[in-house]
């Protein structure tokens, strides 16, 4: 399960100490223009994100996850959060781990791909070498390559 809500401190006062201590996106965007995630007057992280009612599927982009306006808000020195600034979160994940767990849902073609692509790509490899002479263009070409097992098949 993943959620973008503040949980109920009544209810889960475990859970909402971990979401408010952890889970909350610094207020930006009108609140605070000088955050530093904000680039060109926005939120690099889209936050505030809008409030909705349930979560909805995005095409090519993470689900819109529901952010109810159900008046919870997070007060901490003189700042109010409301769901807008939770980041999504697994809550068993976050009780477990205790430390900050962007966990999001992903799916769709576009993800899969990303994730082929990721894995099959090959350790990390640097070469250097020191000479004094001409650089040998077609060596250093043939020598940076790198074919990974499943490419090779
Ligand atoms: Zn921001």
């Amino acid at each position: 399960m993943i959620s973008a809500q503040l949980p109920d401190p009544q209810l889960q006062p475990l859970l909402y100490a971990k979401v408010t201590k952890y889970m909350l996106h610094g207020l930006c965007g009108a609140d605070n223009p000088q955050a530093k995630c904000m680039v060109n007057g926005k939120c690099s992280k889209h936050f505030p994100k809008d409030f909705r009612e349930r979560t909805d599927w995005a095409e090519e982009s993470y689900p819109l996850y529901a952010r109810p306006n159900n008046g919870l808000v997070f007060e901490h020195n003189g700042a109010r959060f409301t769901n807008q600034y939770v980041v999504p979160y697994c809550p068993q994940l976050l009780l477990l781990f205790d430390c900050h767990l962007n966990v999001e849902i992903s799916a769709g073609l576009e993800t899969v791909k990303y994730l082929s692509k990721y894995i099959y790509k090959g350790s990390d490899r640097a070469t250097m070498e020191i000479s004094g002479g001409m650089q040998d263009e077609i060596k250093a070409h043939l020598d940076g390559q790198f074919i990974s097992p499943t490419e090779a098949c």
